[in-house]
């Protein structure tokens, strides 16, 4: 038996007893060096959902009477929220279907153009998805308008640490300038490398999340980090 090959997967392997924000007491897995290989033990959250719950945690509080929005159909904070809000409305962006439409169960919804109705939801949810939507500031208007008054809006994206937000292409119709060389991320439905980023976004991005009409917007990074990793959640409240 080789045991030097046995051995290599494990190198770096760590778990840690930590509290978690979504699921309490468990243990912290870290696979690898990659953001996506750590893991808690009991809930899988990434450090991506890890920070977003603690963000929750910190600023939203009891969930039992809440309706939420969550802008994916997969994942520990969708599995959080199921657990604890009143009702969770879960959807996915799907090419060449109607907001609003279904394909193979799953609902369609592009944050630009929601179907829902305005004040619908006291809070709203998403994580790596606003660098991929051609005009965000559309998206962050139409999440304004389906959010009842005092509602909350919770989110991750990229964040650089350039002071401005740095746009990488823009959509005309159907047609796509690029202004940097194209990049991508992947995602579940369509594959690793197969979802155009628009933009990289900077600090500057509370603004454009007071813009879009909400009062209050901060970034807020949890206190701890996840194995080395944490991420800055955007805290949006509206008025
Ligand atoms: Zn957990």
């Amino acid at each position: 038996m080789n045991h030097a090959a046995t051995a290599t997967p494990l190198r770096g392997l760590r778990a840690r007893p930590f509290r978690c924000p979504g699921c309490g007491p468990s243990l912290l897995l870290r696979l690898g060096g990659d953001e996506m290989r750590v893991r808690c033990l009991r809930c899988r959250g990434t450090p991506v959902h890890l920070s977003l719950l603690a963000a929750l945690a910190a600023h939203v509080g009891r969930l039992a009477a809440l309706d939420a929005c969550e802008l994916s159909t997969t994942g520990a904070l969708l599995r959080h929220l199921r657990r604890r809000c009143r009702s969770v409305a879960t959807s996915e962006y799907l090419e060449g279907i109607t907001p609003g439409g279904h394909r193979n169960g799953i609902r369609c919804e592009d944050v630009q153009r929601l179907s829902y109705a305005d004040a619908s939801f006291d809070l709203c949810t998403s994580t790596e998805v606003f660098e991929h939507v051609p005009d965000d500031r559309a998206g962050l208007r139409e999440l304004h308008r389906v959010l009842r008054p005092g509602g909350w809006l919770l989110f991750t994206v990229p964040l650089s640490d350039l002071p401005a937000t740095r746009e990488r292409a823009r959509r005309h119709g159907p047609r796509i300038e690029h202004l940097l060389p194209p990049a991508y991320h992947g995602d579940r439905l369509n594959g690793p490398g197969s979802v155009l980023v628009y933009r990289d976004y900077g600090r500057d991005i509370v603004e454009r999340v007071r813009a879009a009409g909400f009062d209050q917007a901060a970034l807020w990074t949890p206190r701890r980090d996840f194995h080395g990793h944490r991420r800055a959640v955007v805290v949006a409240r509206r008025g």
